[in-house]
């Protein structure tokens, strides 16, 4: 962990764009809520294949607007270069400095797989088509992408994306801090120099957590699901036990020296603040341990 702990620790939240007038109010709630804890930046998904592209760029630019810096995720699978070209130039017009650059899963009907087949590429394309203007996060998985060859094959993925010009990485979410650790130490005894932020997941819910991380790959130790379990529908020891879980291990990947967090909000303030209330981090001096 000695690279990471060069960096300045950033923190930041993650939002979805979203569908109705009744959504865009709930996340303008979260989003000042958020605001005053002064984040490094917020950023905000896009639906691969295009699917949400009108109201990740409305999203993006109502937030920034509102002061705070704002990182739209841009996918490339099942795009075209002309489409790609159009919203880096937009985003740079409008004074958007940093890009989540992912290759995204092809939604399920959609056939073409776009003009770029991995992330690695969409990165070596925005450095061609606007230079240094943008700051770009890549993905990176400790537990490794599900589609991975092998763990070698998906670390040297991840080291292509950074050669191709990536600036910093944001991971999977996880619940075991030493997959976090192994993963940076090996990507460090590879000679990767970048910040890798970790992603972080409240836990909320327990069926849709277990739904989305079969999906993506994420595991949920046995101790954790089988306490979630044995909460049943009790929202509130689910809701407590999560945030007593999710924030000890934060506090352990600072303590061994992670560049900062980076909350995936589900546009809800509320879970990511008691978790980082429980951290003591304060809005304008950001713990440093
Ligand atoms: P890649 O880095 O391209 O990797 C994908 C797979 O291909 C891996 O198995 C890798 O080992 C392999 N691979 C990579 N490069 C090569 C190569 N050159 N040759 C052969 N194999 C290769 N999805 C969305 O749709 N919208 C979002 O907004 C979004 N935001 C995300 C934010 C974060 C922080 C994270 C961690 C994920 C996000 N995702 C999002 C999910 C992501 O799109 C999926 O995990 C997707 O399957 C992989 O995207 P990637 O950019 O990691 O792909």
């Amino acid at each position: 962990m000695n690279t990471q702990k060069q960096f300045r620790p950033r923190y930041s939240f993650e939002f979805f764009p979203p569908k109705t007038p009744a959504g865009m109010e709930k996340l303008q709630t979260a989003r000042d809520e958020l605001a005053r804890r002064k984040p490094d930046f917020f950023s905000v998904t896009y639906g691969a294949g295009g699917s949400t592209q009108e109201r990740t760029i409305e999203t993006v630019l109502k937030l920034q607007d509102q002061g705070i810096s704002t990182a739209p995720h841009l996918s490339c699978v099942g795009s075209t270069l002309e489409n790609m070209s159009s919203l880096l130039d937009q985003y740079k017009e409008k004074g958007v400095t940093r890009i989540v650059a992912l290759r995204g899963d092809l939604p399920s009907g959609m056939v073409s797989a776009g003009e770029l087949r991995y992330a690695n590429e969409l990165v070596e394309f925005i450095r061609d088509h606007s230079g240094n203007h943008f700051n770009i996060e890549v993905a990176a998985y400790p537990e490794f992408h599900p589609q991975a060859e092998s763990a070698e094959a998906d670390l040297l993925n991840f080291k292509k994306k950074i050669d191709a010009g990536a600036n910093s990485a944001i991971t999977q979410y996880f619940y075991n801090a030493d997959a976090y650790f192994y993963f940076v130490e090996r990507c460090e005894k590879m000679g990767m120099d970048i910040p890798i932020v970790p992603g972080i997941m409240p836990i909320t819910n327990y069926s849709s957590l277990v739904r989305f991380s079969n999906m993506c790959g994420a595991e949920i130790p046995r101790w954790i699901k089988k306490q979630l379990e044995a909460y049943g529908d009790d929202l509130n020891s689910i809701q407590k036990f999560g945030e007593e879980v999710v924030s000890n291990m934060c506090e352990k990947l600072l303590q061994q020296g992670a560049p900062g967090l980076h909350f995936y909000t589900l546009n809800q303030a509320e879970p990511s603040l008691k978790i980082w209330n429980n951290l003591g981090l304060s809005g304008d001096d950001k713990i440093r341990f």
